[in-house]
């Protein structure tokens, strides 16, 4: 047990602590004196201050230590970019970086990949510079989906990952807790800060029996998604068990864990068990696996009668597939209801592209199993009725179904293969068999389904299944077609039934690595240049901001007084601006342009106090400060909520705001807000929200002693009257304050460095 061994075969420098996981859960044992769950075990044996450290489930918030850190393309621009205005020389926990979501599907795999190698030169060019500068691996465009590539790689059990996309919880698969964070909470971990999470709650899903037939791993969470909605499993964790858990692969476990983005959780994991033994023996990583079962009993599997806050049980032997969609993921029909569910509906019958692969379903065992389908219906001389795409999710995938026959299975089918990156998952989808606006039904075993996501048309009618179910309705084309009941034709018009798929759930022959996409960083870092263009319009290094003057603020103009739900999307948009996220000049155009002005309600068009002009958000900011006048936001309720996007408090502190007051905060954003330098405040009666006009002017008094749960004074000037006072509360501790005073958190971790 006090071996080291290594995370992985990439990296000779990280090591598995499980010894230390255990010392320091057995404090907080000694403190709470109760079992456990799995969950609570890894996040507990990953505490910054087990002794000190306030533990209620859905209640404090956890200071933790993970292990190590992930990042996809789009957002680790501007995570990397935040990490190098802190100067630290190198990370302080393991990072990857993976080329994934920028690549788009076209006419296939190769020449898309060329493509976009092309396009998005700068933005690679920088990934790999700046990760070779700073001591990060990098995955090249072509290596393959960041969560595919963490599951072949990187994830062990009992282990604490945090990336920067949503779908990071596939690694539950093999018994990690894996989180999915913006890219604040990733630059905190990469310099060496703690990393803040409030302790979820436990939802228990008790897996009873095993599937048989057409039934599949994806149909667990299908299932799920249906039971607890979108939202069911927000501020949870979902924690499975039950004898149910030992009967599929470690692979399954990971689609199933990724989909449980779907309905919110904070995460889902699986406890170690012999099928991730399996799987990291086929990976190269039976050392791991022989020392994860030293471990088993006292740190990777949940204590006899553990307490979940919520269990929820599903029983795999008349568990059926399901489809789910259109336009959310959790709108759940058994393959049995779907022909009277569609047709009562009016759901497009015709399915126009059956897509397989993805982060969540690419598995060798996804991938033998759908090919088992398709040699069966062209043992009858079919082809695929709909366009067919093929996603692997790695290069190791590519390469071995390649070796292994299923891919020339594919093509023969008439199935093309696509780069192996998210591709249609995310839009990045150049889709010509229809116009836009034409109503058609997609079925894809990827993962999300909102209107527009995989092609743009809000007519799209996507629906999510297994990749077996995906397959069997690209043969029959119709989404009224159940495989366990319904014949099909042959060619000579005969008919027959589909077999139940069959494959292996891992390569008998071992997996081939394919061609070698991965980027070590050099030994020797300091001749390493970061390389950003001064000319790009993509990427652009960060200024650090100015420190607090030190004084009150006074006489601030309100830029806009924002009424009703205002989210990070009102905020700071993505769509078209996703492709600014490296470039905070930039991007900061779309600043609350999706905001509704209280005063003339409308979106984008707010007044200049001084010279009376209505402009849009972003223009009239930038005019305020190119005169060196701050100024503040008002908000209604919850402002922020959404998700974790740093932007949206990047751009207002870049275009000179100081403080944005609500009623309250979503707590994400107003962290995010505290780490640039921002005041975020509340009023401490919401009833002044009403009172103020977006005409008046702030000052906000009594900075010089700015403490923990000290009010603030708000004092209001209106246009004609009298000034009025009012407090304003705030939730800065004494770490947070100094942010404030330094300008930013990185400003106060530079100085920390430099002393
Ligand atoms: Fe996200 Fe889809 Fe890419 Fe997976 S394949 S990481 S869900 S965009």
């Amino acid at each position: 047990r006090d071996s080291k061994v290594n995370q992985n075969l990439l990296e000779d420098h990280s090591f598995i602590n499980y010894k230390q996981n255990v010392e320091t859960l057995d404090i907080v044992r000694k403190r709470l004196n109760k079992p456990f769950t799995y969950a609570e075990k890894i996040l507990y044996g990953h505490l910054d201050d087990p002794h000190g450290q306030d533990i209620q489930r859905g209640v404090s918030y956890l200071k933790l230590r993970p292990d190590r850190v992930a990042c996809q393309d789009a957002t680790a621009q501007m995570a990397i970019l935040q990490f190098m205005s802190a100067g630290l020389p190198q990370v302080a926990k393991p990072v990857t970086v993976h080329c994934d979501h920028l690549i788009q599907a076209q006419v296939g795999g190769e020449k898309d990949l060329k493509r976009a190698i092309d396009l998005n030169k700068e933005v690679y060019d920088f990934l790999a510079s700046s990760t070779a500068k700073y001591n990060m691996g990098f995955w090249k465009p072509g290596s393959g989906i960041i969560h595919q590539i963490v599951l072949e790689n990187y994830a062990f059990p009992g282990a604490l990952i945090i990336g920067t996309d949503s779908h990071t919880p596939n690694a539950g698969g093999l018994g990690q807790l894996a989180i999915g964070v913006g890219g604040a909470d990733a630059v905190d971990v990469m310099a060496g800060r703690p990393w803040e999470l409030k302790a979820p709650k436990i939802l228990g899903v008790k897996l009873t029996g095993k599937m048989n037939g057409w039934t599949s791993p994806k149909d667990i969470i299908l299932k799920l998604a249906g039971i607890t909605t979108v939202k069911g499993g927000t501020g949870k964790i979902v924690e499975y068990f039950g004898d149910g858990v030992e009967t599929f692969s470690a692979t399954g476990m990971g689609t199933i864990c990724n989909m449980g983005a779907e309905i919110g959780a904070t995460t889902s994991v699986f406890p170690f068990n012999k099928s991730m033994i399996e799987y990291l023996e086929a990976t190269g990583r039976g050392k791991i696996a022989d020392f994860a079962k030293l471990y088993h009993k006292d740190l990777l599997s949940a204590d006899k009668d553990a307490e979940y806050d919520y269990v929820v049980e599903i029983d795999l032997n008349t568990l059926e597939p399901y489809i789910n969609g259109p336009f959310t993921p959790d709108l759940a029909t058994p393959v049995s209801k779907m022909k009277e569910v569609a047709v009562a509906n009016n759901w497009p019958l015709d399915v126009r592209v059956g897509l397989i692969g993805s982060c969540t379903n690419s598995s060798y065992e996804d991938m033998s199993r759908s090919a088992s389908i398709v040699k069966d219906a062209a043992a009858h001389g079919l082809k695929s009725k709909t366009i067919f795409t093929v996603t692997p999710g790695s290069e190791q995938i590519r390469a071995t179904i390649e070796r292994d026959g299923q891919l020339e299975t594919f093509k023969e089918f008439g199935g093309i293969v696509l780069a192996n990156a998210c591709g249609p998952c995310i839009g990045q989808w150049d889709r010509r068999d229809i116009k836009k606006g034409d109503k058609n039904t997609i079925v894809s075993s990827y993962n999300r389904n909102f209107t527009s996501r995989n092609d743009g048309n809000p007519q799209t009618h996507a629906f999510v299944a297994s990749p077996e179910l995906v397959t069997a309705f690209a043969i029959a084309g119709d989404l009224r077609f159940n495989p366990l009941t319904d014949r099909l034709k042959d060619k000579d018009g005969n008919e027959f039934m589909l077999k139940p798929p069959h494959g292996d759930g891992l390569p008998q022959r071992g997996y081939d690595a394919g061609e070698n996409t991965y980027q070590a960083p050099p030994t020797d870092r300091s001749t390493v240049e970061v390389k950003v263009s001064p000319s790009s319009d993509r990427l652009q290094l960060l200024k650090p901001f100015k420190p607090w003057d030190g004084k009150d603020a006074k006489d601030m103009p309100i830029l806009i007084k924002a009424a009703g739900k205002t989210t990070t999307d009102h905020i700071s948009m993505a769509g078209p601006w996703l492709k600014y996220r490296g470039h905070l000049e930039n991007i900061s155009n779309n600043y609350m342009i999706g905001a509704i002005n209280a005063e003339n309600k409308k979106a984008n068009s707010v007044r200049n106090v001084y010279t009376g002009e209505y402009k849009g958000v972003p223009d009239t900011a930038r005019d305020y400060r190119d005169q060196g006048i701050k100024w503040v936001v008002i908000g209604d309720e919850n402002f922020g909520e959404g998700s974790s996007r740093e932007h949206a408090a990047l751009e207002p502190r870049f275009l000179g705001g100081f403080a944005i007051i609500t009623k309250s905060f979503a707590r994400i954003h107003e962290t995010n807000l505290k780490k640039q330098g921002l005041l975020p405040l509340n009023f401490k009666n919401p009833a002044d929200y009403d009172k103020i006009n977006p005409g008046d002017r702030i000052d906000i008094l009594g900075l010089t002693e700015l403490a923990p749960g000290k009010p603030l004074t708000m004092r209001v000037h209106p246009k004609n009257g009298k000034p009025w006072d009012a407090a304003l509360t705030h939730t800065f501790n004494n770490e947070q304050i100094e942010w404030f005073k330094y300008g930013s958190a990185l400003n106060k971790i530079k100085a920390d460095e430099e002393k």
